[in-house]
C-alpha cells in the first residue's frame, strides 16, 4: 500500500524528486477485504460490499447487512468501479522516450529508432523499465494487464520475453500480466517455441510490416494452433491501402473454439473505410470472435501526419464495431517511448480519450476500458456484482463524468479480494519543504 506522505526537513538536504522513470514506491503485502462499507456505485446506490476470498458475495443496502468478518474498508464519499484493465502495452519499451527520441513522429521513425536502442538494450534496462511501467498501471487502478513484447535480433532474442516473466512473477499479487510475443518475419518457428516456452501466452506480431502479409498471417495462426495458444496481432496500422490481412486473419480464426482468444489490436484503417466498408469489416470480426483493441493515445500520435488538413484520427470506428456487435476493448498501446512520448498510465485517460476522439459516451468509454478489455482478455467478469471476482477501484467520485473528466488521484486499488495499492493527496503548506512519496509500513 502506498500513500504520500509530507516529508518535514529536518535535515539539510531536501529530499531528491523521483527521477522519471523510478518505480514508484513500493506496495505493502496486500490485504483481504471482506466488506466495503458504504460505497457508491454507478446507479447512485449507497451499499456494502461483500467479499469472501476472490468472489464478491452480496451487495446491499448500506447498513442493512449482517455483522461483517475483521477487515471493514470504509467505502463512504467513494464510487466503486470494475478495476480497469490494459489490453495491449509494450512493456518491455515503455519508459524509453528518453534514451531512444526519435528523429520523427510517425510510425516509420518510432520503429527506427526503437530498433536502433534495442540492439544493445539488457535484460536489466528492460525488467526496470516494465516493472516501473506495470507499478504506475496498478497504482492508477489496473489489475490486469497485457503486454506485447518484441524478440529480438542482436544477443538473446529471449530477453525481453524474460524480463516480462520476472515482472510477472514479482508482481503475481497485485497484476494479472499476460504476455503476447511480437513474432517478426525473420523469426523462426523454433524462436517462438523457445518464447512460450519461456514464459509467453500468445502469439503476437504485426504482419501488415512482413513482406507477404497474407502468409506470415497464416504462419502466425499456425504457430498459435501448433501450440494451443491465443493470438494478439497488430491488424492493419496504418491508413491508406489494404494488405488484405483483415480478411485471412478473420476467415483462420473463425472456426476457433469460443473461449480462445483472438484478439486484432489498433485496426486504423477500417476507421477510413466508408460506412459499408466498415459494416462488412464488423459482420466478419463479431462472425469470427475476434475481439478489437483500439488505443487511442498511441493512434492519434502516430497516425495522419501527412495530412495537414482535416486531419484522419488513426483510430477504428468504435461505435460501428460496437453496433456490429464487435467486442471492443480500448488501451494506451506505447506510453513514453518512441510511439508515444506522453502518458499518465492511467485508464481515465483512455477513457477520456474515448469520449473526445471516438465521440463514445462517458458509459460506454468506461466499460472499454474496464469490463470490455477483461472480456477481449479472456479473463472472468469483475465488478461489484455478487458472483463476479472482487477486482475494483474506488475513486473518491460522485459519478463517471468526475472520474473520467477529473481523473481523481484518491483510489483504492483491490484485486481478487484484496488491497493492492490505496493513494491520497495530501494538502501541504507550500512554505514548508519538499512533499516525497514514501513508502508506508
Ligand atoms: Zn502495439
Amino acid at each position: 500500500m502506498e500513500t504520500l506522505t509530507p516529508r518535514r526537513g529536518d535535515s539539510a538536504e531536501p529530499p531528491a524528486p523521483l527521477p522519471a522513470t523510478a518505480p514508484l514506491p513500493a506496495t505493502a503485502p496486500p490485504r483481504q477485504v471482506d466488506r466495503i462499507a458504504g460505497v457508491r456505485l454507478l446507479d447512485g446506490r449507497e451499499v456494502d460490499v461483500d467479499i469472501a476470498g476472490e468472489t464478491v458475495v452480496a451487495v446491499r443496502a448500506a447498513g442493512a447487512s449482517a455483522a461483517p468478518g475483521p477487515a471493514v474498508l470504509d467505502g463512504r464519499g467513494f464510487l466503486a468501479l470494475t478495476a480497469p484493465a490494459e489490453p495491449h502495452a509494450h512493456l518491455d519499451k515503455a519508459l524509453s522516450w528518453g534514451a531512444t527520441r526519435p528523429a520523427g513522429g510517425d510510425l516509420g521513425a518510432a520503429i527506427e529508432a526503437w530498433r536502433a536502442h534495442a540492439v544493445t538494450v539488457d535484460a536489466e534496462e528492460i525488467h526496470g523499465r516494465a516493472l516501473a511501467a506495470a507499478r504506475r498501471l496498478v497504482a492508477n487502478g489496473t489489475t490486469a494487464v497485457r503486454s506485447h513484447v518484441d524478440l529480438h535480433s542482436a544477443g538473446d532474442p529471449l530477453r525481453g520475453v524474460r524480463a516480462l516473466a520476472r515482472v510477472r512473477e514479482e508482481l503475481a499479487e497485485v497484476l494479472d500480466l499476460q504476455i503476447a510475443v511480437m513474432v517478426r518475419q525473420e523469426d523462426p518457428a523454433d524462436r517462438v517455441r523457445a518464447a512460450v516456452a519461456a514464459g509467453a501466452d500468445l502469439i503476437g506480431g504485426a504482419p501488415h510490416l512482413a513482406s507477404d502479409t497474407a502468409a506470415e498471417t497464416h504462419r502466425l495462426v499456425d504457430l498459435a494452433e501448433e501450440l494451443g495458444t491465443g493470438i494478439d496481432l497488430h491488424v492493419d496500422e496504418f491508413l491508406d491501402g489494404d494488405h488484405g490481412m483483415l480478411a485471412v486473419f478473420t476467415e483462420r480464426v473463425a472456426s476457433w473454439e469460443p473461449a480462445r482468444v483472438r484478439t486484432a489490436g489498433h485496426c486504423c484503417r477500417i476507421g477510413a473505410m466508408d460506412a459499408p466498408g466498415q459494416a462488412a469489416a464488423a459482420d466478419a470480426m463479431s462472425g469470427a470472435g475476434v475481439g478489437v483493441v483500439t488505443l487511442p493515445i498511441t493512434n492519434l500520435y502516430l497516425q495522419g501526419r501527412g495530412a495537414a488538413t482535416s486531419t484522419p484520427r488513426g483510430l477504428p470506428p468504435v461505435r460501428a464495431l460496437l453496433d456490429g456487435g464487435v467486442t471492443v476493448a480500448a488501451g494506451a498501446d506505447n506510453v513514453r517511448d518512441p510511439f508515444n512520448p506522453v502518458g499518465r498510465s492511467d485508464a481515465a485517460e483512455t477513457a477520456m480519450l474515448l469520449v473526445v476522439a471516438a465521440h463514445l459516451d462517458l458509459e460506454t468509454a468506461w466499460h472499454l476500458v474496464t469490463d470490455g478489455a477483461r472480456e477481449v482478455m479472456g479473463l472472468p467478469p469483475a465488478g461489484p456484482v455478487p458472483g463476479r471476482r472482487p477486482d475494483l477501484l474506488l475513486v473518491r467520485a460522485g459519478g463517471i463524468d468526475d472520474v473520467i473528466a477529473d481523473a481523481a488521484a484518491d483510489r483504492i486499488v483491490i484485486r481478487a479480494g484484496r488491497v493492492v495499492s490505496a493513494r491520497a493527496v495530501v494538502v501541504v503548506d507550500p512554505f514548508t519543504p519538499a512533499t516525497t512519496c514514501e513508502e508506508t509500513p
